[in-house]
C-alpha cells in the first residue's frame, strides 16, 4: 500500500475533504496536516462536522471530495497511472487496521472478554500470530492500568476502565494514529480524569493522536496543535496558546466562552 509515496513527513493528510448527507453539507472543504508524533486538538460546536471528520479518516465515511493519507497512504483509493480506483473491502479493512479508533461509548465487544477485544483484530485483521499478540496484549492493558481485568468482560468493569481497554485495544494494532471521540463525554465525572491520564502518557511516549474533546484545559496541556471547527471547515488552527487563549475569531471566542 506505500508504492506512491517515498517518506511520509505527515502521518495524518486531509486535503479539501467534503461530504453530505443529502442536502446537508457537513464538511466543505476540509484541510489538516498531522506530523507524526504530535498531537491535534479538534475542538467545536456540536453538530460542527468533527465526528464526520473523524469517520472519513478510515472510511467509516466515504468523502464526496478531496483526499486522505494515512502514513502516506491514500485511504479508499489505489492509484494505476493516473486514475484512481476505489480499494475493495477487503483493503479497506487492511488500511483501517492501521488506525487506532476510540469511541466514545468505548465499542467493546460485549461477548469477549478484555484479552479477547484486545486480541481480535490484530490477528483477525492483520493475520499477526495470536500467541504473540497475547503477549503484547498483557503488556498493553498493564500499560493503561487494567491488567488484572484480562480474563472479565466488559460489563463487570467501569467505564473509566472500559475507555482504558479501548484504548489498549487502539494501540495493539500498532496504528500509525489513534482517533479519539470525546473519550471521555461518557464517563462519570469521577472517571474521566484517569483515562485523560492515560491519553497524556501516550502524548508523552511520541504516539500521533488526534483527539476531538471538549475538555479545552486537557487540549491546551496535550495538543501541538489545536484546531477549531465550526460549519464544516476550519476556523482557525495552530498552537494552543494561540487558539486556545488568544483566539482570532469570533466563533471561536464565542465557543471557548461558553465551555471554558
Ligand atoms: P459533531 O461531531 O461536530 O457534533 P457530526 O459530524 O456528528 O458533528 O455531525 C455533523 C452534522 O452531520 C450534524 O448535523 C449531524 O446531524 C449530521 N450527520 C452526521 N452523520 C450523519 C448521517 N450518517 N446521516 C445524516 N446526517 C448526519
Ligand atoms: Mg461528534
Amino acid at each position: 500500500m506505500t508504492t506512491d509515496i517515498q517518506q511520509a513527513e505527515f502521518a495524518v493528510e486531509v486535503r479539501g475533504v467534503h461530504k453530505s448527507f443529502g442536502a446537508l453539507d457537513v464538511l466543505q472543504g476540509v484541510d489538516l496536516l498531522v506530523r507524526k508524533g504530535e498531537v491535534t486538538v479538534i475542538l467545536g460546536p456540536s453538530g460542527s462536522g468533527k465526528s464526520t471528520l473523524l469517520r472519513t479518516l478510515n472510511h467509516l465515511e466515504k468523502v464526496d471530495r478531496g483526499t486522505i493519507r494515512i502514513d502516506g497512504d491514500l485511504i479508499g483509493y489505489r492509484r494505476k497511472g493516473n486514475k484512481l480506483h476505489e480499494l475493495r473491502e477487503r483493503d479497506i479493512l487492511r488500511q483501517r487496521s492501521r488506525i487506532g479508533f476510540v469511541f466514545q461509548n468505548f465499542n467493546l465487544f460485549p461477548h469477549l472478554t478484555v484479552l479477547e477485544n484486545v486480541v481480535e483484530a490484530p490477528v483477525s485483521a492483520q493475520g499477526r500470530d495470536r500467541a504473540e499478540v497475547e503477549a503484547e496484549a498483557i503488556a498493553l492493558l498493564e500499560r493503561v492500568g487494567v491488567g488484572d481485568k484480562a480474563h472479565e468482560y466488559p460489563r463487570q468493569l467501569s467505564g473509566g476502565q472500559q475507555q482504558r481497554v479501548a484504548i489498549a485495544r487502539a494501540l495493539a494494532l500498532r496504528p500509525a494514529v489513534i482517533l479519539f471521540d470525546e473519550p471521555t463525554s461518557a464517563l462519570d465525572p469521577e472517571l474521566v480524569g484517569e483515562v485523560l491520564a492515560v491519553i497524556k502518557q501516550l502524548a508523552r511516549d511520541g504516539a500521533t493522536l488526534v483527539i476531538v474533546t471538549h475538555e479545552v484545559g486537557f487540549a491546551r496541556e496535550v495538543a501541538d496543535t489545536a484546531v477549531f471547527m465550526d460549519g464544516g471547515v476550519v476556523v482557525e488552527q495552530g498552537p494552543p496558546a494561540q487558539v486556545i487563549d488568544d483566539p482570532q475569531h469570533d466563533r471561536t471566542k464565542a465557543f471557548l466562552s461558553r465551555v471554558l
